[in-house]
């Protein structure tokens, strides 16, 4: 992927059921989607950035029968606590989309219906088959585990009734010629290994409606058969359309970002890679639209080594947030969960990552550099000294960083971005030590030690820059104390305006302690 400027990227993460709270491994799709957004903006583009919830579940309706509250009701209680977690998270979506909320939504999936119809591609059929409600989808004898579903391990419904059907027969050679030659992405080896292992099997159509009464009512019609409900999954995925303006008039949304050369990018989890890599591809085609130019699959992420939806056992993201602050979840989950494949959490390694590498590492360096301003500087930055062959290294290091940066977010590989950018931590704390500017400053080598100063300063305005897609609270806490230019300006070396005064402020990270780190539970 290149960045020119001006194109245009349009990112949406997957649009979640609400039958249950949301739970850290969608905090960590959020956490993907937004660091993803935010390098695009910071980088140039024009950025839409759209999240939200999938009202139109059965799995909804049967948790609302449970909890005794209408369906309508309980989506949206259940979609409030996804808002939160945006709020609390810092995610820069531009939109939440609820599909049963967004006036928009219902004209856009009928309009997709419709254009598929007129393709031809939509045709009625009696059916009997294997019906998983966690998955919302049917599956064949030879998906099965046991005669249970592979994902949820649950026992599966026999559902017979006449269904509308896509012809996705017609589709399946186009689709797999796609992500083959890269022209759809799928950033996840697994994932699109088993995509395309699907797309070179005996390919079957697809049942796209339910009959209204096992819907229980809920959802949308299918246009001119009400005795049907159009399949959720038809109707989750028109949703990046919708949020876009698709089937109205307005098309100042859906011209630039989804039929203009930007890029088109959905952050999925591995479990829904289907749906998007050969249904979504091929509903898109029938109805002569464009296809998304990426999928960036992130893989399960387990708690304790236990995979959160079969054990129950779960973290609720929020008072993690509360309590340790959004940046530190985020950088747990950025850097130690690796992008595009299974990961990890325990609060162990939570607190340990957190007093280690922001506590000591980042934070560390910035109150040590800027202590030193303080006391061998007057507080204030520096002019540029006479640089020496070991600040020269810094620079050259600091400097090669926006690139590293750049090739790892494209290669959706956050977690190296960021172990790129805490190298640099490293290498200027090592700096600083070894060009010790506290010596030079005793011993009456005045320049030299404000040179010094002045370029861990420059380093650690980088880090800072650099930092703010996967850490936005640390990095816009680091620029103010370093007065230091907007994001948005294009700067070099020697940014910082020599002469000013700066702000040590509290430590960026408090550690919490190694008892804690024994000992700490959550949620
Ligand atoms: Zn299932």
């Amino acid at each position: 992927m290149t960045l020119a400027a001006q194109k245009t990227s349009y990112v949406t993460t997957s649009i979640p059921y609400v039958n249950a709270n949301p739970h850290l491994g969608f905090a960590l799709e959020l956490c993907i989607a937004d660091a993803f957004a935010r390098h695009r903006r910071i980088r140039g583009r024009r950025v839409r950035f759209v999240t939200g919830t999938d009202d139109h579940s059965l799995k909804n309706v049967l948790a609302a029968e449970r909890a005794g509250v209408p369906t309508s009701q309980w989506v949206t209680d259940h979609a409030a606590a996804f808002e939160a977690l945006n709020a609390a998270l810092g995610v820069s979506a531009d939109d939440f989309q609820r599909t049963s909320a967004n006036p928009a939504h219902a004209p856009a999936v009928r309009a997709l219906w419709e254009a598929c119809a007129r393709r031809g591609d939509l045709y009625r059929k009696p059916y009997r088959g294997r019906y998983c409600v966690g998955c919302e989808r049917f599956y064949e004898p030879e998906e099965l585990d046991d005669g249970r579903c592979p994902e949820h391990e649950a026992p599966l419904e026999t559902v017979e009734e006449t269904n509308w059907f896509f012809r996705l027969s017609r589709y399946a050679g186009v689709v797999r010629e796609a992500i083959e030659s890269g022209e759809l992405r799928v950033v996840h080896d697994g994932a699109r290994e088993e995509t395309l292992a699907f797309l070179r099997g005996p390919v079957r159509d697809v049942s796209v409606s339910r009959s209204a009464a096992r819907a229980r009512g809920w959802g949308l019609p299918v246009p001119g058969d009400p005795s049907q409900v159009i399949w959720v999954w038809f109707d989750a995925l028109t949703g990046y359309l919708a949020a876009l303006g698709y089937g109205g008039s307005d098309r100042s949304r859906l011209d630039p970002f989804w039929w203009g050369d930007g890029e088109r990018v959905h952050v999925i989890g591995k479990g829904i890679a289907r749906f998007h890599a050969v249904y979504w591809p091929a509903f898109l085609e029938s109805a002569g639209l464009p296809w998304p130019t990426d999928l960036l699959v992130h893989g399960y992420l387990t708690v304790d080594g236990a995979k959160i939806s079969k054990s129950g056992r779960t973290i609720d993201p929020a008072p993690l947030i509360a309590q340790y602050g959004a940046d530190a979840v985020r950088y747990f989950l950025l850097r130690h969960v690796r992008t595009a494949r299974d990961g990890d959490f325990s609060i162990a390694r939570f607190l340990q990552a957190h007093d280690a590498e922001l506590a000591n590492g980042l934070g560390n360096l910035a109150s040590r550099i800027l202590a030193l301003v303080e006391r061998v500087t007057n507080g204030r930055v520096p002019a540029p000294g006479v640089e020496l062959a070991v600040d020269q290294e810094l620079r050259r290091e600091a400097l090669g960083l926006r690139s590293e940066v750049d090739g790892a977010v494209g290669r959706l590989s956050l977690d190296e971005a960021l172990s790129a950018i805490f190298r640099l931590v490293d290498a200027t704390n090592r700096y600083v030590t070894a060009a010790a500017p506290w010596e030079h400053a005793r011993e009456g080598r005045a320049a030299r030690a404000a040179g010094v100063l002045r370029t861990a300063l420059e380093a650690l305005h980088v880090i800072a820059r650099e930092l703010a897609p996967f850490l936005p609270a640390t990095s816009d806490d680091l620029r103010t104390r370093l007065r230091a230019p907007p994001l948005e300006a294009e700067v070099g070396w020697n940014a910082l305006a020599s002469g000013v005064p700066l702000s040590r402020g509290a430590p960026l990270f408090r550690r919490i302690g190694t008892e804690a780190s024994r000992s700490g539970t959550i949620g």
